[in-house]
Formats: structure tokens, C-alpha cells, sequence
């Protein structure tokens, strides 16, 4: 469709709006999140870390967990913090945790990514950053074209981070800017001028740091799709690299500070998907290519790039270049990845401290990938990534007979009666139509779901 106008009405495919509210995953891991072992045993990971391949690059993640200011849409795992003492105690505990788990590898592996997440990770004074990215260098080789990246608030970003993170060779910063109508701002608790963020833009750039990431989201209070076509025609003057286009999770039961967001101003399903299909249409007309579910950018920014050739990945943040089989999680909440399973550290800051005090690696939740996960996690990915896959190859590669997945085969096939999919001679292939669907078709695959479905966002 092309980007609505001022005012316009927009109409829906109403196969489109058929599977709008099914609830399913994001799909950044299979099995997902929720459906990991509480109590997993920290030595199972240190004996997983011992395994893992010396020759081939991990990527790292760092998760700070702490915010200056809290946003009411936030689903994340975060504390509002004052002062810095917190900030600066957690860090100690994150260089310790950043050993332990160093000293389980076989060696000083190389790193291909590195991610700062949070929470804002640019709480962080300068000099912890710095210190963290010392420590990190003298346990791990960073590959010369690795990337580094890391998610900032324009609101709180000082002169002096920004020349740090440029200094320390930060290739990539990414900003949380959901939407720039005052009136949505202020239900979202989330206030900051379009001038601002252009600002801390240009400086990160002059700073050294080539590529910017931004994120928007729809479905928030208030917001319309002129709302929405205002904000991208406002960020985009600051030509990002990547935008990234998520639709809000209204989840109160889950994270209690969304009780703030007034629901009688929340879109409904089809607003919602109005908002995504016009703001989709709108960057597509800007020249931005459609990565996987979620995220555009453009042409020549490598997560394009890795999209037309078939190299994109899924994880823990995203959609990214990352194929690195072994993703390192530090920090409180964080997930790791090895070829043998997910672990998921103690979300409380308390715990993870204690745990990592007496020299445990902080672990709460874990899963031991079987073959079957392997196969369908595979699957889910190349959905999620290329929006096709060939699944007698897939089954073949794990050792498995053509017709393997015999039992996702009633949903794809109520998808293919919509014309939303293609299932000929074993291959899967969402149609134009049928991409807003991904997640859907990629539920097909997971026998972890549970029938209620009711922990998860709606698919649109
Ligand atoms: S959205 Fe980001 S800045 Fe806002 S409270 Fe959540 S983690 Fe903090």
C-alpha cells in the first residue's frame, strides 16, 4: 500500500485482520523465554561455556538495568535510580561475573558483536563504561570490523559520553524515540523534543559513530496514523540507519507500570494495524528496505544488505548480522546462547549480586536444546528471517523424514487458504500479503505454545 495521507482512512485486508489479534511470540529464541526450567544448574552453563568452539567468534551482551526517568509503556526489566552508588556497585559485579564466565571458556575467544542494553546503558559514567570495555579486551580478541553498539535515552546523554563512546569505538547507537506528538509523549510518560534527539544524533556522528538506530512504536495512547507519519517525516531529516517499528505490548498483568496508559486511548486492532501498515508503506516510499518483521533500513546499512543475501539472524534484540552461535549474557535478566542451550541470569539485582559474590555464574533459568528444538528453532529463524524456508532441506539436514512437520500443517494450510502462504513441494513462502503474518506462521512449528497463548503480544 503506499503511506497514507493527512486524514485518510485506511483500509485493511481483512485476512490480514483475521489473524491480527492472535497471540504469539516474537520469536527471539526457540523455545521462548518463558518456556525455560526455573532452577536450571549454574554448573550445567560453565560446563556448556567449556564446550563451546575456541575458533569460532561469541558475540557479548551487557545489560544494565537501571533508568533516570521511567517510560509507562516500558516492558523492560529495569529500576529507577537517583544516585550512582547502585550503578557503580552493579558494575563491580559485572566485571566479576565478565571473569567467571571468562575463565569457563577454552580460551580468549574472539568477539564479532558486542551489545549494551538495558534499562539505559548510558547511565553509566563514562570511566565505568570505559572500564567495562578494558576488562571486556583483556578476556575476549575483539575481531577489527566487530560491532559495538549500544541503546542510549537523547534525554540523559552527556557531552562527555558521547566523545567516550566514540573513543571507545562504538560503531553503532540506537535510541528509543516511539513517537513525537506531545499529546502521546505525555501519556507515555516519555518526553523529548524532536530537536534533542537530531542534536545527540549529530554528535554521536561527529563523535566517530557510523551507524544510528531508532526506534518508533505504534499502538501507543492517543496515537493515530497521522501522529505516526509526522514522527517518521520528523526522523527521518536525521536519515538513521535503521529504524525499528515495534507495536506497543499492552501487557499490565505482566508489567505492572503500564497500569499508567490509559486504556480507553489505546487503538484498537485495526488502528493498530492501520499505524503499521501506513508507517511501513511511508518508509518503503523513503527508500528504507523491509527487514524480517519489524525492522527497515537502508540499502546499504549491512542488516539490508545481510536481508537480500539470506544472512540475517534473530536474537535476543532483534534482527541482526549476528551468526555467531554462542552469544555471552552479562548482567541481570540477561540471555545467553550456546550450541547446547539458553540460560537466563537471576532478574533480581540482589540475587545475581549474591550468586555472582560467591563465584556462581548467576543462572535462574536455562534450556538443553533436544534435536527437535534445533530443527524448529532453525525453522522459526529462516520464517522470521526470510519469511520462507525449505522445510523437507531443514528436516533432511537434522535427520528428518519429508513430512516432519506434519503437525503445524492445519494452521499453514487455513493460512494458505487466505492466500497469506505458499506450501508447494515442501517450501514454505509467505505471499506479499500473508509478511505482517510471520509470527503466526512461524507459531506453526512451536510445540512449546501453549493453547491459551495469553502471556503474549497480538501478532500485528
Ligand atoms: S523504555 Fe527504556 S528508558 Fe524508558 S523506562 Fe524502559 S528501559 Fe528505561
Amino acid at each position: 500500500m503506499r503511506p497514507a495521507r493527512e486524514g485518510e482512512a485506511v483500509s485493511l485486508d481483512p485476512a490480514i485482520q483475521k489473524y491480527a489479534t492472535a497471540a504469539v511470540p516474537r520469536y527471539t529464541s526457540y523455545p521462548t523465554a518463558p518456556h525455560f526450567t526455573s532452577g536450571f544448574p549454574s554448573a550445567t552453563y560453565r560446563e556448556w561455556l567449556g564446550r563451546v568452539d575456541r575458533d569460532r567468534p561469541v558475540s557479548l551482551y551487557l545489560h544494565l538495568p537501571f533508568c533516570r526517568q521511567v517510560c509507562w509503556y516500558c516492558g523492560c526489566n529495569m529500576r529507577l535510580v537517583a544516585r550512582y552508588e547502585p550503578v557503580s556497585a552493579y558494575v563491580e559485579t559485572l566485571l566479576r561475573e565478565i571473569d567467571l564466565a571468562a575463565d569457563a571458556l577454552p580460551g580468549r575467544l574472539e568477539v564479532s558483536h558486542l551489545h549494551w542494553g538495558g534499562g539505559t546503558p548510558t547511565v553509566l559514567e563514562p570511566d565505568d563504561l570505559e572500564r567495562v570495555m578494558t576488562d571486556l579486551r583483556e578476556r575476549f580478541r575483539f575481531a577489527p570490523d566487530a560491532e559495538l553498539a549500544i541503546e542510549s535515552d537523547p534525554r540523559t546523554l552527556s557531552d562527555a559520553m558521547v566523545e567516550r563512546i566514540g573513543a571507545l569505538g562504538f560503531t553503532r547507537a540506537s535510541f528509543g524515540v516511539q513517537e513525537f506528538d506531545p499529546t502521546v509523549q505525555r501519556a507515555i510518560n516519555r518526553i523529548q523534543p524532536p530537536e534533542l534527539v537530531a542534536r545527540v544524533i549529530d554528535r554521536l556522528r561527529a563523535a566517530g559513530v557510523r551507524g544510528i538506530n531508532v526506534d518508533l512504536i505504534y499502538g501507543l495512547p492517543h496515537q493515530t496514523v497521522d501522529t505516526l507519519t509526522r514522527t517518521l517525516q520528523t526522523c527521518l531529516e536525521s536519515r538513521p540507519d535503521r529504524v525499528a517499528l515495534f507495536g506497543y505490548a499492552h501487557v499490565p498483568w505482566v508489567a505492572k507500570r503500564q497500569e499508567r496508559i490509559p486504556e480507553d486511548a489505546l487503538p484498537g486492532p485495526e488502528a493498530r494495524a492501520a499505524q503499521a501498515a501506513s508507517a511501513e508503506a511511508f518508509l518503503v516510499e523513503a527508500g528504507y528496505e523491509p527487514v524480517g518483521l519489524d525492522h527497515f533500513a537502508r540499502p546499504e546499512d549491512p542488516l539490508a544488505v545481510a536481508a537480500r543475501e539470506g544472512r540475517l539472524h534473530r536474537n535476543f534484540q532483534g534482527y541482526t548480522t549476528d551468526g555467531a552461535a554462542t552469544l555471552l549474557g552479562f548482567g541481570a535478566t540477561a540471555i545467553g546462547r550456546t550450541p547446547f542451550g539458553y540460560v537466563q541470569n537471576e532478574p533480581s539485582v540482589a540475587t545475581w549480586t549474591r550468586e555472582v559474590a560467591q563465584g556462581r555464574l548467576p543462572v535462574a533459568k536455562g534450556h538443553a536444546l533436544t534435536a527437535d528444538d534445533a530443527l524448529r528453532g532453525h525453522v522459526i529463524e529462516r520464517i522470521m528471517c526470510d519469511g520462507a524456508v525449505d522445510l523437507d532441506e531443514a528436516g533432511r539436514r537434522h535427520g528428518r523424514e519429508p513430512g516432519w512437520c506434519a503437525d503445524a500443517l492445519p494452521e499453514l494450510e487455513a493460512l494458505q487458504a487466505d492466500g497469506l502462504l505458499t506450501l508447494e513441494d515442501g517450501r514454505l513462502r509467505l505471499s506479499e500479503r500473508g509478511r505482517p503474518l510471520v509470527r503466526v506462521a512461524a507459531a506453526a512449528f512451536d510445540t512449546y505454545l501453549s493453547r491459551a497463548r495469553a502471556r503474549h503480544s497480538v501478532a500485528v
